[in-house]
């Protein structure tokens, strides 16, 4: 037998409701904060990857699945969303078109180790907003977040932080590196590697040993410059009049690169290890590093998988409404076509072509179906239905041209 590769999931027909739920509360959030849907290939180039997630991170540096094409090309399976409407955007020069706004319900792909919360394939829900620098923008990130974790009913957490810009980071970083090297041999074999690539990171590192190094490291809150302060400052000024419950954690610095002054993260107690329900931030310096001009922009990813499992959602197994059983050889073609026309009126219906009518009801009560339409040779005669309710175990004769008004009325019920 053949599985599914590990980490790959298949979703199957009775969790499919509770994605369609998720995604179109989200695409209903999404629009009416004016954001459009995009669409982007699975597979790019690898260097777009390289270049905006950053090179010295565990995204690009072990979880990419990169390989060369037939054509010799360096191609990757898109790991994260902003780099690909990055690219989307400067390609068909869309703010100059006067779309700057959009949404994704997209896969991405990432090799890590398979476990609870974490895929190889799984999906983001993202948005990003493309040239405005006020920290309205930053706000209304946050709040289409709060919107769709209040619609679901998810319970969270809030932390925020000022990961600076190009102009204040390096005098940061060049501080943190020299706390670190004092330390140096405290650290995990991975953070002796990212204190000279990308000492950041560090602090992103989820081991004790570490984790006690960077407790005591200097902040950067103290580094960043006014301009990113004052920011820093709107935004969560803005956050408290929304009545964002927040906390501002300095160890913030998230698993990529590009990011600048104001990030989260909203986390889930609730999921264990891997509790990031959504992350995001403000990334200005991005279309510039990719070939754009110089465009402020803001954004988001929510896994899905991970609001999926937070969610509670009453499942509704249900997924044929009306069943359509012949009795005898005559009676076949004349209930094939009476299915087909509860299909057209959107019913959703099985026409049973062969088996007891014993067998169609067993059918039926799996299928969860609330009716059976049973057509005999008396049925035929007086061009009558015989309509039973599953759900109340009743049955009665209807015309034929009232069995639709009969069954919409029911399943409205
Ligand atoms: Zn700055
Ligand atoms: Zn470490």
């Amino acid at each position: 037998m053949i599985q599914s590769l590990p980490g790959f999931k298949d979703i199957l027909p009775a969790e499919i409701r509770k994605w369609q739920f998720v995604e179109n509360i989200c695409r209903d959030i999404f629009e009416s904060f004016g954001y459009q849907e995009i669409r982007f290939p699975v597979l790019e180039k690898a260097q777009l990857f390289s270049r905006s997630v950053g090179n010295d991170t565990d995204i690009v540096q072990k979880e990419m699945y990169t390989f060369k094409d037939k054509g010799d090309q360096s191609v990757t399976l898109r790991p994260e969303g902003t780099a690909c409407v990055v690219r989307a955007l400067i390609q068909h020069n869309l703010i100059y078109k006067g779309m700057h706004k959009f949404y994704y319900v997209a896969p991405m792909f990432r090799y890590e180790r398979p476990q609870r919360g974490r895929l190889r394939e799984f999906h983001h829900l993202g948005v990003e907003a493309f040239g405005d620098p006020s920290p309205y923008v930053d706000a209304e990130i946050m709040e289409i977040n709060m919107e769709i974790l209040k619609k679901l009913n998810v319970d969270v957490r809030v932390e925020i932080n000022n990961i600076g810009c190009k102009k204040c980071r390096p005098l940061y970083i060049k501080v943190l590196k020299e706390y670190l090297m004092e330390k140096k041999g405290l650290l995990c074999e991975d953070c002796q590697r990212r204190l000279n690539t990308n000492p950041l990171r560090v602090l992103d590192c989820k081991k004790e040993s570490c984790r006690k190094v960077t407790a005591s490291a200097p902040s950067i809150l103290d580094y960043v410059c006014n301009e990113c302060k004052n920011h820093f400052n709107e935004v969560q000024r803005l956050l408290t009049k929304m009545k964002v419950d927040f906390v501002v954690n300095d160890k913030i610095v998230r698993g990529l690169d590009y990011y600048t002054s104001f990030v989260f993260e909203i986390i889930s107690d609730r999921l264990g290890a891997q509790g990031t329900v959504s992350a995001g931030g403000r990334y200005n310096d991005l279309v510039e590093e990719l070939g754009g001009s110089p465009t402020p922009a803001c954004g988001f990813a929510a896994g899905e998988e991970r609001i999926i499992e937070l969610f509670d959602y009453k499942e509704d197994d249900r997924f044929v409404d009306a069943v359509v059983v012949p009795v005898g050889k005559d009676a076949m073609d004349f209930s094939f076509f009476l299915t087909e026309n509860l299909r057209k009126e959107y019913i959703r219906s099985e026409f049973i072509s062969s088996g007891s009518l014993k067998s169609a009801l067993r059918k039926a009560n799996r299928w969860k179906a609330k009716w059976v339409l049973i057509i005999g040779e008396d049925e035929m005669k007086e061009d009558m239905v015989s309509l039973r309710d599953l759900e109340r175990s009743v049955q009665k004769k209807v015309k034929v041209k009232d069995v639709i008004s009969v069954i919409r009325r029911g399943l409205d019920e």
